[in-house]
């Protein structure tokens, strides 16, 4: 088997990648609006209540109508994901694996109509969608892999006359509740992680995008996945979310989304059902308040650069994206006025070609609380760049850039999930790393600077998961930046990680006497 090397992003200055992306746009185009069923033991069951994805740059656009799963199928999916567990947990790792590879390849053939549904569905443009499709492949080929290097367990010390193992084994049925931001993404990774370990999975994705999860799901089963291994199983929180996470034989959730709601199933999760004879296991991936410190000996055109790419790609909406630059006072204004010149000269629009920076933000409640907050922004400090939004044909907001704040402003502490980006000053760079750790959440950070000693200050000090060097603070790839943070922003677990297989399993000792 090849090493893993991360899938290579694709280079639309060049005339045959454009031609094929929007060849992937006709093969979207001629399948929007259609309806899909859900997919529970391999069968494919209708129901009365639906979801309509719409297409958030042109908000008439339906993508595609799904079914919407009841309590009743909830449940019923639940008893063939357990039974199925006895099945699955008996094939070989090396076959579990090999349905990973096999999908991989599927998707990697048809990657550029995964990257066009991506657009459709979630507002993406042809670079963020195809570095997505590229990511999702990505899980796929490092998780198969990690898979192959933990079956044999792990070597342990066996004394004279004994013969001890120590091996991983799979934990039961994993519910995998996956966001809208990273649809194709995130989706495939938490649920090909939780399956390749010898789960069973339910996949619960976001409402807002369930049609690239149904495409996934039957490239799965393309690939050889057995029926009953993953579930597919839109439908609404209150009724089969808190269902399935209180359920006594769910072993494992494994959830990405805001704060509130992955504190919610903590909680709920914790309480013992009747019948249940585990505790739970959560891996929670949950918000950011991310920062980029810009230090005086820095190099400020990328500084600039780097809060401006990483504020506004995928309109902010990404857990890492900068939510706010504190910038030391001797090159404040400098450093403001560039990213005020950079952020007036981007584009919003509908993504569908390579013309726009920016596209639309989710839906419409996104777009109504991010307005909200710029109001917030405008009375909190001075607004720099863009303040507007039109919701007439998508949910376009203007890239927004608000300076002066107070590092407690709401602006430079709650979490926006749009492009909103808030600029503070600070004394010096220990006063920049202060500011920069008063938030409760700990996700990714980057450092601007060619100071040294600043550089090891900001390793020790600065207390997030994904920490970047001269460089923006989003992109992590699978298998080189392994991806998840601290406090608020989850349970310290990192996808791409070389031990994220692990936290979807339990260790077995075996010792026998010779
Ligand atoms: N892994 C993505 C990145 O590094 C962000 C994922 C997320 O927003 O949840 O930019």
């Amino acid at each position: 088997m090849l090493p893993y090397k991360h899938e290579p992003f694709t280079d639309f200055s060049k005339e045959e990648n454009k031609n094929a992306i929007k060849e992937g746009y006709k093969v979207v185009e001629a399948y929007l609006g259609e309806e899909y069923p859900l997919i529970v033991g391999g069968e494919r069951i209708t129901t009365e209540g639906k979801i309509t994805s719409y297409n958030p740059a042109q908000k008439e656009q339906v993508v595609g109508i799904v079914s919407k799963a009841t309590r009743d199928i909830a449940s019923k999916a639940m008893d063939i994901a357990d039974e199925t567990f006895n099945t699955w947990k008996k094939v070989k790792p090396e076959v579990r694996a090999d349905v990973l590879f096999k999908a991989a390849a599927i998707m990697r053939r048809r990657k550029a109509e995964f990257s066009a549904l991506l657009s459709k569905e979630a507002g993406k443009t042809w670079v963020e969608a195809d570095v997505e499709a590229a990511e999702a492949i990505d899980f796929l080929e490092y998780y198969g892999r990690q898979m192959l290097r933990l079956k044999d367990g792990v070597p342990v010390e066996s004394r004279p006359g004994e013969y001890n193992r120590y091996d991983y084994i799979p934990l039961g049925v994993a519910v995998v509740i996956s966001p809208w931001n990273f649809p194709f993404a995130i989706m495939a990774g938490t649920t090909v992680a939780a399956m390749v370990a010898g789960n069973t999975v339910l996949l619960k994705p976001a409402s807002t995008t369930p049609i690239v999860s149904y495409k996934f799901v039957e490239v799965l089963e393309e690939a050889g996945m057995p029926a009953g291994v993953v579930n597919f199983i839109p439908g609404s929180g209150a009724e089969i979310g808190d269902f399935l996470v209180e359920h006594p034989r769910t072993r494992l959730i494994s959830f990405t989304g805001s704060r509130d709601v992955g504190l919610g199933i903590v909680e709920k999760s914790s309480k013992l059902a009747d019948g249940q004879i585990w505790i739970k296991r959560t891996i929670l991936e949950m918000g950011g308040k991310d920062t980029i410190v810009v230090d005086k000996e820095a190099d400020l055109e990328l500084a600039a650069q780097s809060i401006v790419k990483s504020a506004f790609g995928f309109s902010g909406q990404k857990c890492s994206a900068c939510s706010r630059a504190v910038i030391v006072e001797d090159v404040y204004d400098q450093v403001v006025n560039r990213v005020e010149e950079l952020t007036k000269a981007l584009t919003v629009g509908v993504p569908d070609n390579d013309e726009h920076f920016v596209g639309p933000v989710i839906d419409g409640s996104a777009f109504n609380k991010i307005m909200e907050y710029i109001e917030i922004g405008k009375g909190e400090g001075r607004l720099v760049a863009g303040g507007t939004g039109d919701d007439s044909e998508g949910y376009f907001i203007q890239p927004t850039v608000i300076a002066d704040l107070s590092p407690t402003a709401r602006i430079m502490q709650e979490e926006i999930f749009g492009p909103v980006v808030g600029l503070t000053k600070a004394k010096d760079f220990d006063e920049a790393i202060d500011i920069a750790n008063n938030t409760e959440y700990g996700l990714t950070g980057a450092v601007i600077t060619n100071n040294r000693m600043n550089l090891e200050k900001a390793r020790e000090d600065f207390h997030v998961g994904n920490l970047y060097f001269n460089r923006g603070c989003t992109g992590a790839i699978v298998g080189y930046q392994p991806f998840g943070g601290f406090n608020m922003s989850g349970t310290d677990s990192k996808a791409g990680g070389p031990d994220y297989i692990v936290l979807h399993m339990q260790a077995k000792t075996t010792s026998e006497m010779l």
